[in-house]
């Protein structure tokens, strides 16, 4: 009988092992081959996401996080709405290569007396009075007395079959370009580029990740887009779309490689019941706009991590009404900060012919607004975002609307105000 089961090692899994294994006997299971391989990632890994993984992994490892983050340009067809950190003090945060850091959580994890198990697919989940019974697709089973799921967007079956709602999600593309260090910094000055063209997509970015020697690059497909259709027109897009030929310039990439793969975002209402936490994406704790999920990964690993601790040392049932702590403490570390994403989804998300001269005009005043550019830094280097100020996310979107024309601004305006209020 283990205390505690976690299915799934992606960030949020694999953090929230190598926290919980210091208080409980743990096994973490995931079903891909990570004794074989585990799959490149690049990632922006902001500043804020520091405290909640401050005391596992050292902020300085450059096998984990090979690069500052010092940069990101907010991309439109005409301006380059540019974040630069050395405008206003520290970094941004960390480019990530996730799985070294997920390499070593794990290897963390296994020290302090955890077992994980790779290369083994959870299929079935059977709820008993006082504990879990779970049984993969060897036909093996284990018992828990607590479950976590942190799958991602790959186990909403799993979800379901314990009563959880499920996010919405998405369809994404990713690729890695490589080059040399040196191509890299020719090609891209930016460590993020994130550009919207409702042509490529109504859903969310297309982006770019730069690490030190291979930049990651993908978007999100359109609704009812085909995985093919989404490999087809990124194809199309690295060979010919002209904004982003100066980036791709020289570097090797094989189509073949492209990860086809869902994001979810919307957090499903509760994320606990008997003896069951949901972590991380599978709960939808995605920001609606940027597609934020590494910080929801490390926040709820450690936020489950603090709201288990007492319940293990008083050997508790895990009753909902125990686990109920980790709900409110999500949404109250997280959900003032989403509030952003939700307002900038709700604007630019949609078919609307206005989404692009909407993007223009809000590159341009980062560009030229220097208090808006230190707003959107202090977000990123927020060692509370419990206590983000989304008044200042307020004076950025009324001076985005102020620069809208005044016949924009008639057909606009009950658009802005739903969204200030979301
Ligand atoms: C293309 C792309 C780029 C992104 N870039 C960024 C970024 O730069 N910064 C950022 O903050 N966020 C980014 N995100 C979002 C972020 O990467 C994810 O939200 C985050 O990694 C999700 O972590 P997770 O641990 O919740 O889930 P996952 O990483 O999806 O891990 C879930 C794991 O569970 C395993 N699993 C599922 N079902 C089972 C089962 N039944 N049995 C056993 N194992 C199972 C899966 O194999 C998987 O390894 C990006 C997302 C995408 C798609």
């Amino acid at each position: 009988m283990y205390d505690v089961l976690i299915i799934g090692a992606g960030i949020a899994g694999a953090t929230f092992a190598t926290k919980i294994s210091k208080y409980a006997k743990t096994l973490l299971i995931e079903a891909q081959d990570y004794k074989k391989e585990i799959p490149i990632r690049t990632n922006v890994f902001p500043e804020h996401n520091h405290p909640f993984i401050k005391e596992e992994i050292d902020w300085d490892d450059n096998g984990i996080f090979p690069c500052l983050h010092t940069k990101s340009n907010y991309m439109s067809d005409q301006f380059n709405g540019v974040i630069d950190s050395t405008e206003f003090g520290e970094p941004l945060g960390n480019i990530c290569y996730t799985e070294n850091l997920l390499r070593e959580l794990i290897n963390q994890f296994e020290q302090q007396g955890g077992t994980f198990n790779s290369n083994e697919r959870i299929s079935k989940i059977n709820r008993h009075s006082d504990y879990l019974e779970l049984i993969n697709n060897k036909g093996e089973s284990y018992n828990t007395k607590l479950l976590a799921l942190a799958t991602g967007s790959r186990g909403f079956d799993l979800q379901q079959s314990l009563g959880f709602d499920i996010p919405d999600h998405y369809t994404g593309a990713l690729i890695h370009l490589f080059g040399n260090e040196d191509k890299i910094n020719e090609n891209l000055e930016y460590n993020y580029v994130f550009h919207i063209n409702p042509k490529i997509s109504t859903n969310g970015p297309f982006y770019f990740n730069k690490g030190k020697e291979r930049i990651a690059t993908g978007f999100l497909g359109k609704k009812n887009e085909s995985k093919q259709e989404i490999l087809d027109k990124l194809d199309r897009i690295l060979k010919n779309y002209k904004h982003i030929q100066p980036i791709v310039d020289g570097l090797k990439y094989d189509l073949k490689t492209a990860v086809i793969g869902e994001i979810s975002k919307h957090p499903i209402k509760s994320f606990s019941r008997d003896r069951v936490l949901v972590l991380g994406e599978a709960a939808g704790i995605v920001t609606a706009f940027f597609y934020e999920g590494m910080l929801s990964g490390v926040a709820c690993a450690d936020i489950a991590t603090n709201t288990l601790k007492p319940l293990l040392e008083k050997n508790c049932i895990f009753s909902q009404l125990e686990l109920q702590k980790y709900d409110k403490e999500v949404k109250r570390i997280l959900f003032s900060y989403f509030k952003n994403g939700n307002s900038l989804e709700y604007l630019i998300y949609n078919e609307g012919s206005h989404v692009k001269s909407l993007w223009r005009l809000y590159t341009e005043l980062l560009n030229e607004n220097k208090l808006a550019r230190k707003y959107i830094y202090e977000a990123y280097i927020n060692h509370d975002l419990s206590k983000h100020n989304t008044s200042n996310d307020r004076y950025v979107g009324e001076k985005w609307f102020g620069k809208l024309s005044t016949l924009s601004k008639i057909t606009l305006s009950p658009k802005f105000f739903k969204a200030m209020l979301l």
